[in-house]
């Protein structure tokens, strides 16, 4: 699989998942945006993409708020003229009881994750529709599967965002733009190291190693990729197993 000639823009870039999407999709030849609310962790990344001898940008994006992510949309569409992909993948999590949970968790939560996919989508959407092609892939996790315990605002956001993907699917498909969704299972990074695990129900392993960013990241790059042209809709369980224990 290659994505040679390819633009690609990946929202939460600057570490964790997103930073392997970027480094994955730059090894296999695509130009990357890298898109964070940090600026410095996004040029730290584009930095690591152009010592792969790719093109790169670094932009600062709030993808929950809907200037911030038309304005980086609007610089995105301007540096190669498109973008053929569009990978929704900050997000964020809070920990409370469903009992405790404020409405400010909830609602923050729900702002970053589900309406920062919505904002993402309609400004690829508005990019794509004219080229007539796209592929957008939106992060959502095994939690909008099984639901969250102890994080019912994450694995809410989560669940919409797999209707989200559906939804796009539908509507762009005869633009020839893909609308896809990848479940990832427990994966450690800045987002999981405070995880408690003792209130969460334990992994039950199928496959022995743990998970890593570049796992979730191949399995961007293919739905991203020519030969995934064909496939909408869809969501692609990346759990090492565990997947299959989940709802
Ligand atoms: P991470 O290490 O915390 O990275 C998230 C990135 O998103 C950070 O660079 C963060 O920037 C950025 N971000 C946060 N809020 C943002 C906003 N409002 N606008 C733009 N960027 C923002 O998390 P991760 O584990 O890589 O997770 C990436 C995605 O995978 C998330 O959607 C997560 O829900 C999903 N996921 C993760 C796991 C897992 O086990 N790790 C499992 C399933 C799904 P700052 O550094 O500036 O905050």
């Amino acid at each position: 699989m290659s994505l040679q000639g390819k633009v690609a823009l990946v929202t939460g870039g600057g570490r964790g998942i997103g930073r392997a999407i970027c480094l994955v999709f730059a090894r296999k030849g695509a130009d990357v945006i890298v898109a964070d609310l940090d600026p410095a962790l996004a040029r730290q990344v584009a930095a690591e993409v152009e010592a792969l001898g790719r093109r790169a940008l670094a932009v600062e994006m709030n993808v929950a708020e809907e200037a911030s992510v038309d304005q980086a949309a609007a610089q995105a569409a301007a540096w190669q003229g498109r973008v053929d992909i569009w990978v929704n993948n900050a997000g964020i999590g809070s920990r409370a009881m469903l009992h405790e949970m404020t409405a400010e968790q909830w609602d923050r939560v729900i702002a970053v994750n589900l309406r920062g996919a919505f904002l993402g989508t309609r400004a690829a959407a508005r990019i794509m529709m004219p080229q007539n092609s796209g592929r957008i892939i939106n992060m959502s996790s095994r939690a909008g599967k099984g639901g969250s315990f102890g994080h019912c605002s994450y694995g809410s956001s989560k669940a919409g965002m797999v209707g989200l993907t559906k939804s796009t699917a539908r509507e762009l498909g005869k633009y020839n733009i893909t609308a896809n969704a990848i479940q990832p299972g427990f994966i450690a990074t800045e987002l999981t190291k405070n995880l408690d695990t003792s209130i969460t129900t334990p992994e039950q392993r199928v496959l022995p190693r743990p998970g890593r960013p570049e796992d979730v990241a191949y399995a961007a790059a293919y739905l991203a990729s020519d030969e995934a042209e064909w496939i909408t809709g869809i969501t692609l369980e990346v759990t090492g197993g565990t997947g299959m224990f989940a709802g």
